[in-house]
């Protein structure tokens, strides 16, 4: 018996792709050595792309290819409140913020040539502002305030190494959107917590996320888990496997 635990995750939105059977063949293997449990975790909050055809086939590869998983399927729909509600600490633990700025006012902004990311405006209102706004029903997102500090977000990956990613290089990015939805970056570290998910081994496209998530973890007092990004799936050419160039047999 071991304490690891991972996680398989995919969306139900497409085939299983051979990318995505080689993260749960990897998810797999790394539970199977160490004796820990793979939890099997369906996406499926993109309600539009979601499809139970797509989630059939996906269990259907998985069993073909041998992979089974000891917990689950969970389903991240399942828990789009805790979701909204780990939103709603950071903002009272003061990590988060409410902004106001509409759409017109954003896109204003960044015609103006603003420069990366958002401006802060509504990271400098008071408390007692911001309170004021949104008893009045003005509606708001909620933004994680990202350290304004000559400090990185550094993590060890288990496949790429140290990453670093500077401070001021990432935004005040949203959590929740105006009408109280959670976005994906938010779901995804709020389920791996309670999942109580050990190593996050994933595509190399969740790389991008994971600095932010690391911010996430941090600010919710969690532990951050270990990662493991794995790179492209690539043919003979060193192109990337598509479905479009290499057909049927990438699913
Ligand atoms: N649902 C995501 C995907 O299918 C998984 C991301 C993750 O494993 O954290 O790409």
């Amino acid at each position: 018996m071991s304490d690891v635990r991972v996680r398989f995750a995919p969306s139900p939105t497409g085939y299983l792709h051979i990318g995505s059977a080689r993260t749960a063949l990897y998810n797999w293997l790394y539970a199977r050595k160490t004796g820990g449990k793979m939890i099997l975790r369906i996406e499926d909050t993109d309600a539009e792309r979601s499809t139970q055809e797509s989630l059939d086939t996906i269990l259907e590869g998985l069993k073909w290819l041998g992979l089974d998983w000891d917990i689950g399927p969970y389903y991240q729909s399942a828990h789009i409140g805790e979701h909204a509600e780990a939103a709603k600490k950071l903002l009272l633990s003061g990590s988060a913020y409410r902004c106001f700025c509409t759409k017109e006012e954003l896109e204003k902004k960044r015609e103006g040539g603003a420069e990366f990311g958002y401006d802060g405006t509504c990271r400098k209102l008071s408390e007692a502002q911001s309170r004021e706004k949104a008893d009045a029903g003005i509606p708001f997102v909620v933004r994680f305030k990202t350290p304004k500090d000559e400090g990185a977000v550094v993590f060890e990956d288990m496949v790429y190494g140290r990453i670093e990613k500077a401070h001021k290089d990432i935004e005040d990015f949203i959590v929740l959107r105006s009408d109280g939805s959670p976005l994906y970056l938010l779901s995804n570290v709020v389920d791996d917590i309670r999942d109580g998910i050990t190593h996050v081994i994933r595509g190399q496209d969740g790389l991008g996320n994971t600095p932010r998530q690391v911010l996430i973890y941090t600010a919710l007092g969690a532990k951050i888990p270990t990662f493991a990004h794995l790179p492209l799936t690539l043919d003979s050419q060193k192109a990337k496997i598509s479905k479009r160039k290499h057909g049927e047999a990438v699913a």
